[in-house]
């Protein structure tokens, strides 16, 4: 059926794919879901149905669960030598690279975002996160321990896998977010059920197919497409899942909590971010300008810690704030396969609505608009134009919510301590990340100690790497993603003890 138009610049291939009859991934196989529902996924550039996915509702979410339950209490998983878990993720990361711009074309048809940032950002980092936690899966230990007890005992840890794991993951980094859960929880042992966005459940599925290409065991890796009441609240919820790990917005991560109440699973959260960027006067103003553009227009805004509160000194406000607008004025929108395009549409049409809703309520509110603005002029897809909001205060839905949109608010400050200026920027219920511009290298670390947040920039923003704890202070979340941080999330410590 290739004749449902994915995209006009999509190739044959890809759209073959996107169109095909998708099937979710339990125990190893690609199976219908219990009822046969499905429902539409849409291209954000052209608001075009280009496929249909299956709806799994609670019966799916069971099948696989138990399927996961298996191979971790009975199937090979457990008995698995670290190093053939640690060669099966080295496996995938060399299977998606193999397939990289195929899965570049996927996440721009949909998401939405530019073919050539997902080629260079997306892809690279989930071939880098596979094998990052593939080196972790033989380096996993726990250690030996001296008693005030006294010398007759001999005592040590070790880390073991969590058991079940329940992940589930939004749409703003599709494959990305995918590797973020799968990789440390196979690289721990654990056996998962992962349920995809729905808005985003395409490169999912391929990665299913590459999981199963890959050779791991059937009920190791678990794959769901659904909503979020339908299919993610009976994963958290579920009495059989050991650990529930979450990406999305605060709203949903606290019922998240609540659902992991009734058996009491463990839980991780990465939830939203309302990230500031601070400008000292006498940072190197372009290396800011481009900087701090980026830093909120990257993925059309739709970054967790995308720096969407500005905040630069008066002596250099005005300057700032007229590149960040030059920069925003001069992005090229168009959809994400077109090679011009620089900034593509937002993900859906709830999204574009709720973020063209902020830019009014800000402008309602008194703020002024230097770039951008509610109309994007383009007739057809989700595009909002990158917007720059200057006099604003911080009692505005605009400064103090999260838009999840290519909208930053700009702030000056004078020649206050650096204390208040810390106070300022860390005056938000959020603590996800942060970024400082400066050539002064103990006022660039004194705001950095400052800053309640779980990742600081200096001079940079959006600088991710497998090797570096993500996650947040305050309401951005519970744990760290990444980095060895990640394997706390996914294991046990036991400690045994021995009268000797
Ligand atoms: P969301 O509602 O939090 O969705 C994230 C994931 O949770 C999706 O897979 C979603 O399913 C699922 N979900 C929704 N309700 C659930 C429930 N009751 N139980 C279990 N799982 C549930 O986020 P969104 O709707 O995609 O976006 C809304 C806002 O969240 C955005 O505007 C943004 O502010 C924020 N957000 C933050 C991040 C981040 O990285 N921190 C990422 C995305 C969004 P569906 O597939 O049905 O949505
Ligand atoms: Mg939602």
């Amino acid at each position: 059926m290739a004749t449902l138009t994915v995209d006009p610049l999509v190739s044959r291939r890809t759209a073959d794919f996107v169109t095909q009859a998708h099937r979710i991934f339990i125990d190893g196989r690609f199976v219908e879901s219990a009822s046969g529902k499905t429902f539409p996924v849409y291209n954000p550039a052209t608001g075009d149905v280009i496929t249909h996915v299956p709806e799994a509702e609670a019966e799916d979410v069971n099948r696989a669960v138990l399927a996961a339950r298996r191979a971790f209490d009975e199937g090979p998983w457990p008995r698995i030598l670290p190093s053939e878990r640690g060669r099966l993720l080295w496996r995938l990361a060399d299977l998606v690279e193999k397939h990289l711009d195929e899965f570049a074309e996927i996440e721009s048809v949909d998401n939405g975002k530019p073919y050539s940032v997902a080629r260079v950002a997306d892809v690279p980092l989930t071939v880098d996160m596979f094998r990052y936690m593939a080196g972790w899966a033989t380096k996993i230990s726990g250690t030996t321990l001296p008693l005030s007890a006294g010398y007759d005992f001999h005592s040590y840890t070790m880390r073991e896998p969590i058991g079940v794991v329940g992940q589930i993951i939004p749409w703003n980094f599709p494959l990305l977010m995918a590797a973020w859960k799968i990789a440390p929880a196979l690289a721990c042992g654990c056996t998962l059920v992962l349920k995809l966005a729905e808005q985003t459940p395409l490169s999912g599925l391929r990665l299913a197919q590459l999981i199963a290409e890959a050779g791991f065991p059937p009920g190791v890796a678990n794959v769901l497409t659904g909503f979020g009441e339908g299919a993610g609240a009976p994963l958290a919820a579920h009495d059989l899942v050991d650990k529930i790990a979450f990406t999305g917005s605060t709203e949903v991560g606290r019922l998240i909590v609540h659902a992991a109440a009734g058996n009491l699973k463990k839980v991780s959260l990465e939830l939203g971010g309302k990230s500031p960027a601070i400008v000292f006067p006498d940072a190197k103003l372009d290396e800011a300008i481009a900087g701090t553009a980026s830093a909120i227009f990257f993925n059309q805004g739709q970054c967790c810690c995308a720096g969407s509160r500005l905040y630069a000194h008066e002596k250099i406000f005005d300057q700032v704030v007229e590149g960040v607008s030059r920069a925003a004025a001069e992005i090229k929108m168009a959809p994400g396969l077109d090679p011009s395009c620089q900034m593509g549409p937002l993900v859906s049409d709830e999204q574009y609505r709720k973020v063209v809703g902020y830019i009014e309520s800000g402008i309602a509110e008194g703020a002024h608009v230097a770039a951008g603005g509610p109309i994007s002029g383009v007739e057809r897809g989700y595009f909002v134009r990158p917007t720059v909001l200057t006099n604003t205060n911080s009692n505005m839905k605009v400064v103090q919510e999260e838009i999840f949109g290519p909208v930053v608010c700009a702030v000056p400050f004078g020649d206050e301590d650096v204390e208040r200026i810390v106070k300022r920027a860390n005056d938000t219920v959020f603590g996800l990340a942060a970024s400082v511009w400066t050539q002064n290298i103990s006022l660039a670390h004194k705001v950095a100690r400052g800053l309640r947040a779980g990742t600081v920039w200096v001079n940079c923003h959006n600088v991710f790497d497998a090797s570096l704890p993500f996650g947040g202070y305050k309401q951005s979340g519970w744990g760290r993603e990444m980095g060895a941080e990640v394997l706390h999330n996914y294991t046990e410590v036991k400690a045994v003890t021995v009268a000797l």
